[in-house]
């Protein structure tokens, strides 16, 4: 009960930034890129060992933007140049040209290599189709709903290779959701394809909207946990999930991604204790609101030494094992 984990991406160590752009270009080979990022897996896959996180994560050394990384290696995709969104993201937008198909498979060897380290379960990392849909150029298929269920069945066979390689969890990921409510529908719908036949314990982790535009028709999202952010705002949302109550698992975001501040230890264990009062204690996992990517390795090491901290208190006073 309280496991503690991450949402997905970690800060990526000075040399593989400097490889990326070395890469970009082509000063460096693909072999010479991919050794590094093997090299930043291993330390971020010892990092949450040295602060004992139970559900541990790849960390996504090889990936920059969620959705480009997977339409650049999906047949039908081409990639336009740099475009604006969310405030200050900048990202190389994918264009949907054709019917996206896989060439091969695209998570699954980090994803062995990333499990092969450690003891603990590594979350298999997905992006759902909503959301490539969402944040692609479509100029190929008539309705995003066809676009949307193409590449759901795309994800669906990514998710089936790593369930098939033994991933406990697979995450798939659809921060688009919250943004564009009129669409839930579609999101349901595309999801229950993704995880259909699944042995893995299924979560989607959704962030940037008003939960409250959402829920409770996201109960219907296919999987068995929804990864949720609360601290940024103080869990003021928290109160959306009281009625009707909460029907899956919930990873509840307990430390703010976007502050450089290191919460201290009553902090996220009065974040937790809130949690609790909403969410059934069997049902609770413990996380940070999003990716840890904007924060340095200090940071997001220190917050993850505070988070795991605070929850074994809360264990010790509570007599949780
Ligand atoms: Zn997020």
């Amino acid at each position: 009960m309280l496991l503690t984990t991450t949402v997905g991406s970690f800060p990526k160590p000075a040399y593989l930034v400097k490889a990326r752009n070395l890469y970009a270009r082509k000063k460096i080979s693909q072999e010479e890129l991919e050794g590094l990022e093997r090299k930043a897996t291993k330390e971020i896959i010892q990092l949450q060992e040295d602060v004992g996180l139970d559900i541990l994560v790849h960390g996504e050394m090889e990936r920059g933007d969620m959705v480009t990384y997977f339409a650049e290696r999906l047949e039908g995709f081409e990639i336009s140049g740099l475009v604006r969104s969310y405030g200050n993201r900048y990202y190389n937008k994918p264009i949907v040209k054709g019917r996206v198909k896989r060439i091969s498979p695209v998570t699954l060897e980090m994803f062995q290599y990333a499990q092969n380290l450690t003891q603990k379960p590594v979350k298999g990392m997905l992006t759902g189709p909503y959301t490539i849909c969402d944040w692609s150029f479509n100029e190929y298929f008539d309705t995003r709903r066809d676009l949307v269920l193409n590449l759901a069945e795309v994800i669906h066979q990514e998710a089936l290779d790593l369930d098939k390689a033994g991933a406990k969890y697979i995450q798939i990921d659809e921060p688009a959701i919250s943004t564009r409510p009129d669409e839930l529908d579609l999101a349901i719908e595309a999801m229950k394809i993704v995880t259909q036949g699944l042995k893995a314990k299924t979560i989607s982790h959704i962030c940037y909207g008003d939960f409250s535009t959402i829920y409770p028709k996201i109960l219907d999202l296919a999987v068995d946990q929804l990864d949720l952010e609360f601290a940024n705002g103080d869990f003021a949302n928290l109160d959306i999930f009281r009625d009707p109550p909460f029907s899956k698992e919930i990873a509840v975001g307990v430390v703010d991604v976007h502050s450089h501040v290191i919460e201290t230890k009553e902090k996220v264990k009065n974040n937790i204790k809130k949690a609790l009062e909403v969410f059934p204690l069997e049902k609770v996992y413990i996380d940070p609101d999003c990716g840890l990517k904007t924060r340095t390795l200090e940071e997001a090491k220190a917050k993850l030494r505070v988070m795991v901290e605070a929850v074994k208190e809360i264990k010790d006073e509570r007599g949780i094992k």
